[in-house]
């Protein structure tokens, strides 16, 4: 039988990083039944508790959390425990325990401003031919309204219609602008990877880029950068009005700017399901404002998913999951069937992330179930005559 290794300092260490008692938990396994990842929540609580350092981040599951937050939401002591794995992230960091595919997302930021082996210089490559406004151009003046893409839009071929089809719409509507070459990464996988030193570097980078550009507001396309500019960064300096797309094509429709079409000849309607993302859902409570964006489309009719709002299960691509290797049944396998099991003919979301982890898993079980962003099926409703 080995010794447990035991550093007194480790639970106080924790506590300080996480700001969050470790005393809270009472050990009921709650978390660990609810988690949908196999992460061993309860045990590295337990671990922290105790002190046994090497265990806790020595435990590969510490980084399969998706950071759904499904484990807090069922939790009956309340405990914060994406903010102690995060904590326990940061030390295992600088163990040199991270995966080795996460780190390599990390050179890809700090050499190329992003985790998807982009170049930099082709970040706004996306926008090409829509005749946006780019932050910078000597020929653009200023504009209040700042869009930012992202890295996974920016580079992503799929993904890129999403944004295409956002930047169409918001152009018709307000006067926006992009940051082109000059936008960079959010920091959300240096974040999650518990690189706290560079993440500071950066946060601190773009900040200053956002102020530069004299912008009010800052419209983000992926729920993990909004998480990222709406709550992250404020404790290292001031930002714009961070919202997300479908709070600010909400609050367009309440204005009546936009003017949705999509009725045909036959009067058919399509099935259409929402999946909540967990960054705008959980996080945020952000529920009503896609669904409103989707019900004011004269074609489709709502159906909800078993799991759905809160419940909503993960599509698994959350906490730097994008970038680990993952054997054997994901979340977002279950997630797809819940979809088709609707009779819905398309599968809506508004995250990046979940797109792409739902194509996947939708070629997987073989199911005929198209998989759409909301910005994507409202564009197209708005161009139909
Ligand atoms: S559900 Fe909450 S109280 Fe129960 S083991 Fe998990 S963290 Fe502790
Ligand atoms: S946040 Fe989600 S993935 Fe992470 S431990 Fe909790 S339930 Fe599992």
């Amino acid at each position: 039988m080995c010794a447990l290794k035991i550093e007194p300092l480790l639970s106080e260490n924790i506590e300080e990083l996480a700001g969050q008692s470790l005393s809270v938990c009472y050990q009921c396994g709650t978390c660990t039944a609810a988690c949908p990842l196999g992460v061993h929540v309860r045990k590295l609580v337990r671990q922290m508790q105790l002190g046994a350092k090497e265990d806790a981040v020595g435990d590969n599951t510490l980084w399969s959390c998706a950071t759904c937050k499904l484990c807090e939401l069922r939790c009956p002591r309340g405990v914060n425990i994406t903010d102690l794995l995060h904590a326990l992230r940061i030390l295992g960091f600088q163990g040199r325990k991270a995966p080795a595919k996460l780190e390599q997302a990390l050179w890809g930021v700090y050499e190329e401003g992003n985790p998807w082996n982009g170049k930099k210089l082709e970040r706004g490559k996306w926008a090409e031919g829509l005749g946006l406004k780019v932050v910078g151009n000597t020929s653009d003046r200023s504009s209040k309204v700042l869009l930012y893409a992202g890295c996974a839009v920016s580079y992503d071929p799929r993904l890129q219609n999403v944004a295409r089809s956002l930047a169409e719409i918001l152009k018709d509507n307000v006067d926006v602008a992009i940051l082109g070459e000059r936008e960079s990464c959010c920091g959300d996988v240096v974040y999650q990877i518990g690189e706290d030193a560079y993440f500071e570097e950066l946060v601190q980078n773009n900040i200053k880029t956002f102020k530069d550009s004299g912008a009010d507001t800052l419209i983000t396309v992926s729920p993990h950068c909004f998480n990222m500019f709406k709550t992250v960064y404020p404790n290292y300096g001031s930002m714009p009005n961070v919202v997300h797309y479908t709070e600010f094509l909400s609050n367009l429709l309440d204005k009546d700017a936009l003017k949705p079409n999509g009725g045909n000849s036959s009067g058919e309607k399509t099935v259409t399901t929402y999946h909540d993302p967990c960054y705008l859902g959980r996080y945020y409570g952000i529920y009503e404002e896609p669904r409103k964006i989707l019900e004011s489309i004269p074609n489709i009719t709502l159906a909800e998913m078993s799991d759905t709002k809160e419940n909503a299960l993960c599509c698994g691509g959350g906490g730097g999951q994008m970038w680990t290797d993952h054997d054997g049944a994901r979340p977002s396998h279950e997630r797809v069937v819940q979809a088709s099991e609707t009779k819905a003919s398309v599968m809506a979301t508004s995250c990046p992330y979940c797109i792409q982890n739902f194509e996947d898993a939708t070629k997987t079980k073989g199911l005929e179930l198209k998989v759409m962003d909301v910005s994507e099926i409202l564009n197209q409703s708005l161009k139909k005559k």
